[in-house]
């Protein structure tokens, strides 16, 4: 057998991608991985990684606005952004290096270059072919520009995390997770953000009493919040970018215009139709529950299928399927029902399972929800006051939990736990009975009236 000749041929070094690689590893299977950018793929490098950074920044700034209230002498502190870039890239170089190190000690081949498909599981990278029995796809996604006038005028959040100073106003185009982090990253490291909604809410997906909620705090802490704007087209103008919508309204006074409408799938100069490879009508590599592609003995998982966009996701998805491919579990694979997941906003949003509309429309009469809306201890000697909203959605007479829903300080790190207990099939009895642990926003989650 040629040493170009893998058990396991992996095209993208993400999430998706290492995780399936190396799980592989661990069975014995001989492994390489292609990556042509930079190890850890989205998340790593211009995901996940930077942008919590960037959260974190600004949960410290929030901190210092704070600080006189609980007796600290006043501080008027300055947000250096070349200095925390220079910190935060090194972190991720970092992190780079472990990721590199990690394959090396597992086993993994890595080969630096970009994949072509050619049939037949073979790969070109360069000059080099490779082949394989099993081919696993996962190169990503990428931002979407929208196919406007002058679009290119505009950044993406690739090119967000590129940029070398602090943008002084800046209008941000979309109402989905990355719209509304970016949102509320900037704006509390002290740029001018104006949100640009096409429709008249943000977080369509979520549940409407968290995204209200946010969207009420967003207007408090000096974001304009423009709705029902379309944009046609993008211009420079001596006071910067315009955004011009489709019924000819104006916003204008831009330094910088991100567009956070949406990402597709990373696959240009892939060669998909040389392999068999089918995509779904949305332009994703069509995917069944186990990962299969159209084409035999070939699989697609994590951004680029489209299914849910989230890193653990796509990392669950590849050690299920290397479990299945050589681990002799022959049933695992991933349950895409009821991932937790948080937006980091300002503040956060922990959710796990159906909204209360979702829930309705599934189960009808038959759910009850708890609600309840509080301002967070934190805040009784803080000026502002951030109002945590909270939802627990229930069915059927036991009153199985079926969503949970919180907006707040904390909720990031409080949605993990809860969602254990969702997934394990908790009724509201099974809060009530929980003793709560005073004082925490937590405790409010298991005295819900
Ligand atoms: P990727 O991580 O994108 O990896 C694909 C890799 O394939 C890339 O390294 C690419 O260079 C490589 N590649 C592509 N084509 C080829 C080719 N032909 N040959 C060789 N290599 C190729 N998710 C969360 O869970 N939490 C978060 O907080 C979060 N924040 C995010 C913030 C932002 C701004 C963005 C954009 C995304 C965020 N996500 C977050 C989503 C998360 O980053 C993705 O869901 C995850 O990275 C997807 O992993 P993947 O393996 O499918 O693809
Ligand atoms: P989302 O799908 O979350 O949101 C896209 C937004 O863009 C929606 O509000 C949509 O509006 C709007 N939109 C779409 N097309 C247009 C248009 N032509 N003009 C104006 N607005 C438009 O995408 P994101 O780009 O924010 O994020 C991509 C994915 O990355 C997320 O879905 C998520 O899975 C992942 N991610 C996860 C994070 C996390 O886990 N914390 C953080 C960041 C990203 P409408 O509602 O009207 O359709």
């Amino acid at each position: 057998m040629s040493s170009n000749h893998f058990d396991f041929l992996v095209v993208g070094g993400g999430s998706g991608g290492m995780a399936a690689a190396r799980r592989a590893r661990k069975y014995g299977a001989r492994v390489a991985l292609i990556e042509s950018g930079k190890l850890g793929g989205t998340c790593v490098n211009r995901g996940c990684v930077p942008k919590k950074m960037f959260w974190n920044a600004s949960q410290v700034a929030d901190a210092l606005n704070d600080a006189e209230s609980y007796g600290f002498s006043p501080v008027a502190p300055e947000f250096h952004w070349e200095k925390f870039k220079e910190a935060r890239d090194a972190a991720v170089l970092r992190l780079n290096g472990i990721y590199e190190r990690n394959l090396d000690l597992d086993g993994v081949q890595l080969v630096r270059g970009f994949a072509r498909l050619l049939g037949e599981r073979r790969v070109q990278v360069g000059e080099t072919v490779y082949s394989c029995e099993h081919l696993l796809l996962a190169p990503g996604g990428r931002p979407r520009v929208p196919e406007i006038v002058e679009a290119s005028l505009g950044i993406t959040s690739d090119d967000f995390f590129e940029l070398g100073e602090m943008p002084r106003a800046v209008a941000i185009v979309g109402g989905g997770y990355i719209a509304v982090e970016l949102a509320g990253v900037l704006s509390g490291l002290g740029t001018e953000v104006t949100l640009i909604l096409r429709g008249e809410r943000l977080l369509r997906a979520f549940d409407s009493m968290v995204a209200d909620a946010l969207l009420e705090e967003m207007g408090q802490q000096g974001i304009s919040v423009v709705t029902g704007f379309s944009p046609a087209r993008l211009q420079k103008g001596a006071d910067g970018l315009s955004l011009v919508s489709e019924g000819g309204h104006v916003e204008c006074g831009f330094e910088k215009v991100i567009w956070a409408v949406g990402r597709e799938p990373n696959i240009a100069g892939l060669c998909l139709e040389a392999q068999g490879v089918q995509l779904t009508e949305g332009g994703h590599i069509k995917a069944d529950e186990w990962e299969q592609t159209t084409a035999e003995r070939v699989y697609a998982l994590g951004d680029v299928t489209g299914k849910l966009e989230l890193t653990p996701v796509a990392i669950a998805a590849g050690r299920k399927l290397s479990d299945r491919l050589f681990g002799g579990m022959k049933d695992a694979r991933l349950d895409y029902e009821n991932v937790p997941t948080v937006i980091f906003s300002h503040p956060p949003i922990g959710t796990v399972g159906l909204s209360e509309d979702a829930a309705r429309d599934r189960y009808g009469d038959s759910v009850k929800c708890y609600t309840t809306r509080f301002v967070d201890m934190y805040y009784s000697l803080a000026r502002r006051k951030v109002r945590t909203a909270m939802k627990v959605v229930c069915v059927g007479a036991e009153e199985k939990i079926i969503g949970i829903h919180v907006f707040g300080r904390s909720a990031d790190e409080l949605i993990q736990g809860f969602a254990v207990a969702l997934q394990m099939g908790a009724t509201k009895a099974d809060l009530d009975r929980t003793v709560a642990i005073h004082p925490t926003a937590a405790e409010e989650l298991v005295t819900l009236k």
